[in-house]
């Protein structure tokens, strides 16, 4: 007789829970997790397998547990005169938020997220067995200085979580409430800045607060901007007391010697990796104009995808798409869609069968 994980002496906290659920289906046109749709470019994937042959040859060995190149390019990337003993990196973003739950979290603590958020931030809480608390956003998913210092008064978190810009929403997140996060917490403050890479060029990183704020934390990733999700490479800037937190908790040796290579021969082309970025920040600007035009409520947005309202079936839509050889995601929020910006066929295609369905072409 099959048995289901209900039947296991599971945890009690993680009963009724669901895993990370975001489909993943074969399809000419996947707009719906964000990624950088346009493949790296042959010289620099050459200059990666390169880096991976010779990496290959000492793979009888663990790596360098401190991967002090990578962690060298990365301060070099991030720039604003962080230093590599204030960098960390993993096996994505998500895991090196596990990790800061596993050093500052656990039973008996909380974070406190504002939804809609990205939902490995809740799930990565409660997995780490961290109670999940829910702050209130302003009109427009907003979050004013204001707003963060009475949540977080009437939550008393022992970390906040703050998605700057928001996924899945896309909204910007100003300087300014971040400082007023961290005034008004005791705890930890993470900024998760996974898209940051397409907010405008002239707006300021959370990096540039790190000085005198050693309970700040910075965490991107190579996954969206860098068009290396594959890899599995996300990294964090703080303060190096929060890199010697969570040396406590990593498991030793936990970024291959393959994925190290493969990062750092990344890095050394981070211009001609980043090289697109332009491009899609034009699809998602063409996006919101063109959805606008269809009657849509795209939301503003500082990031690679649009989040638009105004949809009166959102399942019946993306079922519409599907079969149409487009994905988006449906976030289940009433009346709205999220796509990713595309190539432009990509990007094409998607408003062109969009504009059907709407017109019951
Ligand atoms: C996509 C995304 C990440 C990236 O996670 P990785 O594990 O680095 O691939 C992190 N945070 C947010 C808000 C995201 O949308």
């Amino acid at each position: 007789m099959a048995i289901s994980l209900d039947d296991l002496p599971i945890r009690d906290d993680l009963r009724g829970q669901s895993p990370y659920g975001a489909p993943q289906k074969k399809v000419p046109v996947a707009l719906n997790v964000n990624e950088n749709t346009h493949p790296i470019p042959e010289d620099v994937a050459r200059d990666i397998v390169e880096s991976l042959a010779a990496a290959v040859l000492d793979v009888n060995r663990y790596p360098d547990r401190e991967f002090t190149p990578l962690r060298e390019a990365l301060a070099r990337y991030i720039g604003h005169g962080v230093q590599a003993d204030q960098i960390w990196a993993a096996n994505g973003s998500n895991e090196v938020i596990q990790q800061i739950l596993q050093a500052f979290g656990g039973p008996g603590r909380s974070v406190l997220g504002f939804p809609p958020t990205y939902s490995m931030h809740s799930i990565i809480t409660r997995g780490t067995g961290t109670e999940w608390l829910e702050g209130r956003r302003d009109a427009g998913f907003d979050i004013s200085p204001d707003t963060v210092r009475a949540e977080i008064e009437r939550t008393d978190p022992d970390i906040v979580f703050l998605c700057a810009p928001n996924n899945p929403t896309g909204t910007p997140l100003e300087l300014d409430t971040i400082e007023a996060a961290y005034e008004a917490s005791r705890g930890i403050v993470l900024v998760d800045e996974a898209y940051f890479e397409f907010m405008p060029a002239d707006r300021p990183s959370a990096v540039t607060l790190l000085d005198g704020r050693p309970r700040l934390l910075v965490s991107r990733t190579m996954s969206k901007a860098f068009a290396f999700a594959g890899a599995r490479v996300g990294y964090l800037a703080a303060d190096p007391a929060v890199i010697d937190a969570l040396r406590l908790v990593r498991l030793p040796y936990h970024l291959s010697s393959l994925t190290q290579a493969a990062a750092v021969a990344a890095l050394r082309h981070a211009d001609e990796m980043l090289a697109m970025v332009d491009d899609i920040k034009a699809q998602r600007d063409r996006i919101v104009h063109e959805l606008t035009e269809l009657g849509y409520k795209p939301w503003p947005t500082w990031s690679n995808f649009v989040l638009f309202g105004g949809v009166d079936d959102p399942h019946a839509v993306f079922e519409a798409l599907l079969a149409r050889g487009i994905i988006v995601r449906d976030l289940s929020i009433p009346g709205h869609l999220r796509v990713s910006a595309g190539t432009e066929a990509e990007t094409t295609a998607f408003l062109n069968a969009l504009r059907d369905i709407r017109l019951g072409a």
